[in-house]
Formats: structure tokens, sequence, C-alpha cells
């Protein structure tokens, strides 16, 4: 039964928005799975270099005239929505070194159809930006921090921007922000120091700690599975210092985070553990690379070139036969775990994590 197709009977059987997606125009791969999901890259470059994801120097950047404007991503978030896209998470690279980001936020949050809009950013760049993006619709932020401790964050980021960081997500908080989480890179030999602390420093300020198992997404082919922290790990450790972590069923049973609740009834913290509990079978998801590359999974190692398409005079049926045509291929899943898995060409500052 290896290869039989998994209709995963969570996954609804109607989009939220009939009038805007028929059911014949979703996106339904060959594993029954519906896509509604959609991470848009804005830009591959970023104001860090964490080592997990960027080489420390020497980085190629896409040539600005092949990056997307903000009229192409429009377009196609537009076109996404009347095949049943409903949830759109900005990213990058940085996303808020992307000039005038809160403009794209504010056009995207408008498109009818588009029910949820969220950002992952590594945070630097709050202290300026969280209330424009604020003013421009976002709600949802997902702040890349890894430790509180100032070294070890210069160490992984090779630089000491952590006081930015801190003070973006205080900011966040005061503006009232829905729902503030925290990404961070569960690199073992590295960071035991850092969950604890993070854990307490979530709870105290209402903010979940997502951890998320090192991917074999970085640079410089540094990944190896002895270097991943496992989720099973980090659990033991948070139960044993801080209060035992009960399971939440999560409302949307395709989030790739596990979450967990403290038994003490403080806070709660999510496990993306794509390494030792890969989610495939669930995966809702799409990803739009800056230059304007389709991929239906982080690991994809082929792409559809959706920037041709946009530039050369293609009509949105054009576009969205190309969606529909990147869906229906893709695959069961990324199969980290096995001999055959190949490492996408691509990093994760190239793709869009
Ligand atoms: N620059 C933003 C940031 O750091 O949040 C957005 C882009 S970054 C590629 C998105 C997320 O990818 C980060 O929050 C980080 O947690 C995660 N990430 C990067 N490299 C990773 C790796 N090799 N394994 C696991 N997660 C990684
Ligand atoms: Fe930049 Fe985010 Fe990659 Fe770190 S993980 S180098 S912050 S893109």
């Amino acid at each position: 039964m290896e290869n039989a197709p998994v209709i995963d009977s969570h996954v609804p059987l109607a989009a939220p928005n009939a009038r805007l997606a028929d059911s014949n125009a979703r996106l339904i791969d060959s594993f029954g799975r519906l896509h509604d999901n959609l991470r848009v890259s804005v830009t591959d470059r970023c104001n860090v270099r964490c080592f997990y994801c960027m080489p420390e120097t020497d980085v190629r950047f896409v040539e600005r005239r092949e990056i997307l404007d903000f009229e192409e991503i429009e377009r196609f978030v537009r076109i996404a929505v009347t095949l049943g896209v409903r949830k759109v998470r900005i990213t990058g690279g940085e996303p808020l070194v992307r000039r005038d980001l809160p403009v794209l936020v504010r056009r995207l949050a408008a498109l009818p159809g588009v029910e949820d809009i969220a950002l992952t950013t590594n945070g630097v760049l709050l202290p300026k930006l969280a209330q424009p993006l604020y003013e421009a619709g976002l709600r949802r932020i997902n702040v890349h921090l890894d430790t509180l401790d100032r070294e070890r964050f210069l160490r992984i980021t090779r630089r000491d921007e952590i006081s930015k960081v801190l003070a973006g997500l205080e900011l966040c908080k005061q503006l009232g922000y829905s729902k503030i989480k925290l990404n961070a890179v569960a690199v073992k030999n590295l960071v035991e120091p850092d969950i604890v602390p993070l854990a307490r420093f979530g709870r105290e300020h209402g903010f979940e700690v997502r951890y998320i198992e090192f991917m074999p997404l970085d640079a410089q082919n540094l990944w190896d599975r002895k270097k991943v922290l496992l989720a099973d790990d980090i659990i033991r450790m948070l139960s044993r210092e801080i209060a035992p972590l009960v399971p939440v069923p999560d409302p949307d049973p395709r989030a790739p985070a596990s979450e967990y609740r403290f038994a003490d009834g403080v806070g709660r913290v999510g496990f993306i553990a794509s390494v030792s509990r890969p989610f495939c079978l669930n995966c809702n998801r799409l990803r739009l690379t800056a230059d304007g590359k389709l991929r239906y999974c982080l690991f994809a190692i082929e792409e559809d070139d959706v920037k041709t398409l946009l530039r050369s005079g293609a009509s949105d049926d054009d576009v969205a036969a190309l969606i529909r045509r990147n869906v229906a291929g893709k695959w069961r899943g990324h199969e980290i775990n096995t001999a055959r898995f190949v490492a996408p060409p691509r990093p994760m500052y190239a793709i869009g994590g």
C-alpha cells in the first residue's frame, strides 16, 4: 500500500468561500490534500546571516529585476484565491528589508477571499515597522528568536542585533498583535541552554514558542541528522524543568506544529518536527519564491516558472493552469528520513521559510 493515495479525513470537503472557489477549481492533489495556504517570499535578502540558512559571506542574491514586484505578487495571490487559497504568509529572506512592505500587506489584506494574512520575520526591523504593518492590517506575526543570550544570538546569526528583536517584540505586544509566536530552530549541542529560558520568556509575555527541528536547508551543507535537537527531547526538558506538557488538538489539523499546553495552565509551546514527525500527509501549502517560482514543497526539486508567465502577457487562466499543474504534480512527501532524500538546490533564504 506504500503508493496508495492517502485521503485525509480532516481535509474539508468545501472551500470556505464557495463563491470564490468553485469545486472544480480547488487545488486538490493526487493524494487528496486541499491547498489553501500560500507562503509568499518577498525577498531573498537578509540583514543577518543565520548559519543554518545562509552562508557567512559571498551570499549570491537574485538581481532586483528578477524579484516579483508588488503588482505581480498581488495578481498571483488574487488568482490563487480563485483556486481556494485563503491564508497568506509573507516571508523571505527577511521580509522587512523589502521596501514599502506595509503597502503590499495592505493590498493583500484587502483582496476578497484572503481570510488570514501573517508574517514571519527575524524581528530586527520591527522597532521601525511593527506599527506601519499593524496599520496596514497585519495582526499575526512570527518572530524568529533562538536564544535570549546575546553571545549565542551573535554566534547563530553572525550579527549583534538581539536588542532590536527584543524591543520589536515588546512593541508588537503593546500594539496589540493578536498572536505572537517565536520561531526557535532546534540545533543539537548548541541551543540546549536556551530551550527552557525561551519557554519561560514566552509564558511571561504571552508568546507561543515554536521549536523547529533543524532541517537540511542550510547553504553550507552543514546539516546532519545528529545535529537535530528532536522535539521529544525538548518536550522532556520542558516537562522536567517547568511543568508537564499536555498535547492540545489544533483547531486546524493540517497545521504543521504539534501544540502542547503546560499543565500548570500557563502558556503553550509548539513543535515543528519536520525530521522526527513529518507532517507531509496533511500538507496544505504552496510557496512562491521571491524570483517568481512556484514550489509545492519546501524540499521540492522542481519548480514552476510563474514570473516568465506573468511577464509574457499570459492570461489569469494560464496562471491558474500553472498553479493547478504544480499541485497536481505534488509528491507524497519529502523523505528526509530515507536514503532517497536529496536536499533542494536552494537554501532556506532563497525559498522562503
Ligand atoms: N527571516 C525570517 C525569519 O528568520 O523568520 C523569515 C524567513 S526564515 C527562512 C523563516 C524561518 O525559517 C525562520 O523563522 C527560521 O526559524 C526557519 N529556518 C531557517 N533555516 C532553517 C533550517 N535550516 N531548519 C529549520 N528552520 C529553519
Ligand atoms: Fe535571515 Fe531568516 Fe535566514 Fe536567519 S533564517 S538568515 S533571519 S532569512
